[in-house]
């Protein structure tokens, strides 16, 4: 083979994913099948595994759009990546408590996060690993990045959870329904029912009760199977893996390709929706090449309201126990 141009070693669609246990390499299957990204790496500390999900992967190049697949222990591989996805995390030890999980988890991400920022100094940052709320403020913290690109997978999955279950009951696909779960990712979301409709037309308009303790229709029900959704998941499979891969690659894509789509992903809230505390929870926000653009500003109920700022509150006393 003759060549006749060099070939740029860093391309501006490079991908690197942190962690490649049942979420990580779902995520980098789902963004390596989708062609979003030309160059992806995969980090975590097993280097077997690495090794062997590198050859896995690549042996399939051949069905694909190509792209430049390398895995390894060393950060140095993730130089010039414009998105870092951190999927690496601890299970709960029999006995441990809530916050003992948390620091160990927090001292995971002191390992990462500024490994990835020496060789990235421009990255997005995209945290998966839980909490996810509270891990997005860890890294925040220790990234030293600006607000705007760190951000947290959030409630982007509970809220397809959401959308999923309600178009079985409306009998229409669910990217023909929208409605939004805010707040924090898992028991406590939010949902907002007051945006749930399809082609504009209101559930609340039909059914102004919907999602109350007053609602002879038990819509609520609904928000009560997504927050089970993911133990139930966990008790049948072992972990929830294809939803979330499909979710983060969704969000990759936009901010890759600055597609200024607006997604329920975890960001600063300081001063959104009445928050007086510096947390990190899921609203709607714009994504693109530079991280999150805009944040929209839902109409909220008293209830909604409450719910939110509690969240934040809880978390913000769960930040201030933590050691950096
Ligand atoms: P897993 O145990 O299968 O994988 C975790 C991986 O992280 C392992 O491969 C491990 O070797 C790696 N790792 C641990 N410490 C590391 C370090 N210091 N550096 C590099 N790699 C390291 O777990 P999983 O099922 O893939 O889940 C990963 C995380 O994602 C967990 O925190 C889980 O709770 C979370 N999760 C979040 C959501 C969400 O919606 N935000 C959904 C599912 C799972």
């Amino acid at each position: 083979m003759q060549t006749k141009a060099s070939v740029d070693t860093v391309s501006g669609t490079k991908v690197t994913v942190v962690g490649v246990g049942q979420v990580g390499i779902s995520i980098a299957f789902s963004i390596m099948t989708q062609g979003i990204a030309s160059e992806m790496t995969l980090v975590d500390v097993m280097e077997d595994k690495l090794k062997g999900e590198l050859m896995d992967l690549q042996h399939g190049l051949t069905f694909l759009d190509n792209m430049k697949i390398t895995a390894g222990s060393d950060y140095a591989l993730s130089a010039g990546s414009k998105l870092c996805i951190v999927t690496a995390g601890a299970q709960m030890r029999e006995g441990e408590s809530r916050l003992d999980l948390d620091q160990r988890n927090t001292n995971i991400l002191k390992d990462i996060i500024p490994k990835l920022v020496q060789y990235s100094p421009d990255t997005i940052l995209l945290i998966v690993s839980d909490p996810v709320d509270l891990l997005t403020y860890v890294a925040w913290k220790l990234s030293g990045l600006p607000k705007e690109r760190v951000i947290g997978s959030g409630t982007n999955v509970d809220s397809s959870r959401f959308r999923f279950l309600l178009s079985e009951r409306f009998d229409v696909a669910p990217t023909s329904i929208h409605g939004w779960i805010i707040g924090e990712h898992g028991d406590s979301s939010v949902p907002v029912w007051s945006g749930v409709d399809v082609a504009g037309v209101r559930l609340r308009d039909l059914n102004p009760a919907a999602g109350t303790s007053e609602d002879t229709e038990n819509w609520n029900s609904i928000h009560k199977q997504v927050i089970q959704s993911a133990y139930e998941i966990i008790r049948l499979k072992g972990y929830p893996s294809w939803a979330m891969a499909l979710s983060v690659s969704v969000l990759t894509r936009a901010i890759l390709n600055n597609t200024r789509n607006v997604y329920a992903v975890s960001t600063f809230v300081e001063g959104i929706h009445g928050v007086q505390y510096p947390v990190f929870l899921s609203v709607p926000c714009v994504l693109g090449e530079n991280g999150i653009t805009d944040v929209i500003q839902q109409t909220l109920t008293e209830d909604e309201l409450t719910q939110f700022q509690k969240s934040a509150a809880t978390l913000n006393e769960v930040q201030s126990n933590l050691v950096f």
